[in-house]
């Protein structure tokens, strides 16, 4: 697997760090916790999609596009960093946002991401709720080639096998770094949502043969839907990178019950789980992903799917952008 066949240009820092998380781990009685610190990719605040958009940018430059569109929910961290990774690039970046997400904090419509996106010089289209994001997504596209722009569409949450690479590159670099440290996992867990982290780690993982399991908590649709989302980017990716065979549908493990009643919506779980990571080891969590499946990971201990003297890693995605739209969810907000 030679991912520097890809073309990629530098926005994240990396590697992140792998550490130990003794306090929380003393805190539940389970497995040893461990964090890889995807949310310190360094790009307008981090989050996962830096790694993706290293390879998206760099297609749509090697495609000679001098503007960028995506979409996503109107605090999308994946939006907050195209528009940081365009602004890099010299890109214009257009984003379509519906309101997807019902929650009535003062500072949502206004501060977080949404606020970074303005600061970062892209073009911000509000939209109701029920908008289908990819038509209005290939309608701007039209409307600019018209104009004799060059636009290139990056999907919701970049996730396609081009941005999934990232998370190919994401598994080698995690195992190398537990190779050094001398220290071996038995599950990887993370928050997953439009499924480019997942498929992107499960291939990755897969075509270096690391037998690493990786359990994505899912934090948006169902997950049979994400699920199909996984695999579909995950067959794509395998194909791209020439790993042999079809990408095997067990390792694709999704979890459900931490969403909640929707996607952005704060849930008792989530609340535990923020207080507790950052009053045991200084870590900030974000209530849309991290946080969920960070609530799926001390239920998943609870519930004693992992013995003591088990090792996991838990990926942080980032996200803590948005947290200060959330105020109003915790006791004193
Ligand atoms: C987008 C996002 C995820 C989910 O990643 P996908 O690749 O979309 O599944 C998880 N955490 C955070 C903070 C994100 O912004």
């Amino acid at each position: 697997m030679q991912l520097a066949r890809f073309p990629r240009v530098p926005l994240a820092h990396l590697p992140t760090p792998l550490e130990p998380l003794p306090r929380l781990t003393a805190a539940l009685g389970g497995p040893e916790i461990w964090v890889k610190r995807d949310d310190c990719t360094g790009l307008a605040t981090g989050g996962n999609k830096t790694r993706k958009l290293e390879f998206l940018i760099a297609d749509a430059l090697a495609q000679g596009a001098d503007t960028v569109i995506t979409a996503g929910g109107v605090q999308s961290n994946h939006v907050r960093q195209t528009a940081a990774a365009a602004a890099r690039h010299g890109l214009a970046c257009e984003l379509v946002l519906p309101r997807v997400v019902d929650w009535h904090d003062p500072n949502y419509p206004v501060g977080g991401n949404l606020l970074m996106d303005r600061l970062l010089g892209a073009t911000v289209h509000i939209m109701d709720k029920g908008v289908d994001r990819d038509a209005e997504m290939a309608g701007l596209a039209e409307r600019l080639a018209g104009e004799g722009r060059k636009p290139y569409v990056i999907p919701v949450g970049g996730s396609n096998p081009v941005g999934a690479l990232g998370y190919a590159n994401c598994a080698m670099e995690l195992t190398s770094q537990a190779n050094e440290l001398g220290v071996t996992f038995d599950a990887l867990i993370h928050g997953s949502g439009s499924g480019g982290t997942q498929a992107g780690l499960v291939v990755g993982l897969q075509a270096i043969r690391a037998r690493l399991p990786v359990i994505g908590i899912n934090d948006s649709d169902t997950a049979d839907e994400l699920s199909a989302k996984v695999s579909e980017v995950a067959q794509g990716l395998a194909d791209m990178l020439d790993v042999a065979g079809e990408v095997d549908p067990d390792a694709i493990e999704c979890i459900d019950g931490y969403v909640g009643p929707g996607y952005g919506i704060p849930t008792d779980g989530m609340v535990e789980a923020l207080k507790l990571c950052a009053e045991t080891e200084g870590l900030i969590l974000d209530p849309v992903y991290s946080g969920k499946a960070m609530a799926g990971l001390i239920d998943l201990v609870r519930l004693g799917r992992f013995a003591r003297g088990r090792r996991i890693v838990f990926l942080h995605t980032g996200g803590t952008a948005a947290l200060s739209t959330y105020a109003s969810a915790f006791d004193w907000g």
